[in-house]
């Protein structure tokens, strides 16, 4: 029998925006409110894309290395998840450096990746609006979810991970 094929996926963004939360509604379908934030971990999942059984291996960055780890964490994975809070502008200005390192390091490969807008459910307190994420995945060229870790309706974090893994098959 074929070996099922297997992807690296890393999550990246500011410490804060959900990268913990999103995984772990990812692989359990439920959500933790408190996730030890300087915490790094990898997880393997195994799913059923496209009839195909892909087994995944995340690693959940802790969102505060110093370069060198970043750079390893690059190196290691096929694609990338970049997250950012809807209410955290911050958050969202720290995506473009996180792809420039991810392009510098994978060079000259293009790098397959997702931009993952989190917190939508905090829409009253939002500071980035969902056109300039839309705007900022096209110029990366890549697929664009708003999603909520804690409310996460129709699937879209499970949407967002799947799509990373298609992404990266096409290569
Ligand atoms: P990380 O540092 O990026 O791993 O972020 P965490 O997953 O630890 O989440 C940071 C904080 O944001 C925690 O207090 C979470 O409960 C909260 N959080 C994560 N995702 C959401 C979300 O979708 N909505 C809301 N309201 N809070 C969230
Ligand atoms: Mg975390």
């Amino acid at each position: 029998m074929a070996k099922s094929p297997e992807v690296k996926l890393a999550v990246f963004g500011r410490a804060g925006v959900g990268k913990s939360a999103l995984v772990v509604r990812f692989l359990t379908r439920r959500f933790i409110w408190e996730y030890d934030p300087t915490l790094e971990s990898t997880y393997r999942h195994q799913a059923n894309i496209d009839d195909e059984v892909v087994t995944m291996e995340i690693l959940d960055t802790a969102g505060q290395e110093d370069i060198q780890q970043k750079e390893g964490h690059m190196r290691w994975g096929d694609g990338f998840i970049l997250v950012y809070d809807i209410t955290d502008r911050g958050s969202f200005e720290e995506v473009g450096p996180i792809r420039t390192l991810l392009e510098e390091v994978k060079k000259p490969k293009n790098v397959p990746l997702v931009l993952v807008a989190n917190k939508s459910d905090l829409d009253h307190i939002r500071q980035v609006s969902t056109e300039e994420g839309e705007r900022l995945a096209s110029e990366m060229a890549c697929a664009f979810y708003e999603c909520s870790a804690c409310a996460d309706v129709g699937g879209a974090v499970a949407e967002a991970f799947h799509e990373l893994c298609r992404e990266v098959r096409r290569r």
